[in-house]
């Protein structure tokens, strides 16, 4: 059995709730040198095995897009932190989850792999994500925490 890691935003309008699937130690830890990952500090993890659920109070997500604008960053409105990205696929919503913005448990001291996405076509990124990225439920609901 692995235990759940619950995470909030710093105003805590958003709250995330990760089931890893296996061993949180097992889990990637990756900082994408996007402009905008990297200019938050972003650290993020995902596995196929895992799901992600994601309450937000009613009103309090913004979605962002930019460059292929095939994702949805998903930002608190009230305190701007970068909580998730999620992308529509073939196999349903996928995302990913920002570690370091939601203070999720379980990967301090860990060194994260720089990630460089570039050169990715649009099929080559929905390619990646549906091999790596966990399914993510949003739902409108004010956290419990
Ligand atoms: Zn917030």
């Amino acid at each position: 059995m692995t235990t759940q890691l619950a995470g909030h935003c710093h105003c805590r309008s958003v709250r995330v709730i990760l089931e890893p699937g296996r061993p949180v130690a097992e889990l990637p830890l990756r900082a994408c040198q996007c402009s905008f990952c990297r200019t938050r500090g972003a650290l993020t993890t995902s596995d196929p095995a895992a799901h992600l659920f994601v309450e937000a109070a009613p009103g309090s997500l913004n979605r962002y897009r930019f460059g292929q604008k095939i994702t949805d960053f998903l930002l608190c409105a009230e305190c701007g932190t970068y909580v998730a990205a999620v992308s529509e696929t073939p196999a349903g919503v996928m995302g990913v989850v920002n570690v370091r913005g939601v203070d999720l448990a379980g990967f301090e001291g860990r060194t994260p792999d720089p990630m460089i996405y570039d050169e990715e076509t649009a099929d080559q990124r929905l390619a990646r994500r549906q091999d790596r990225w966990m399914p993510v439920v949003v739902v409108e609901v004010q956290p419990s925490i």
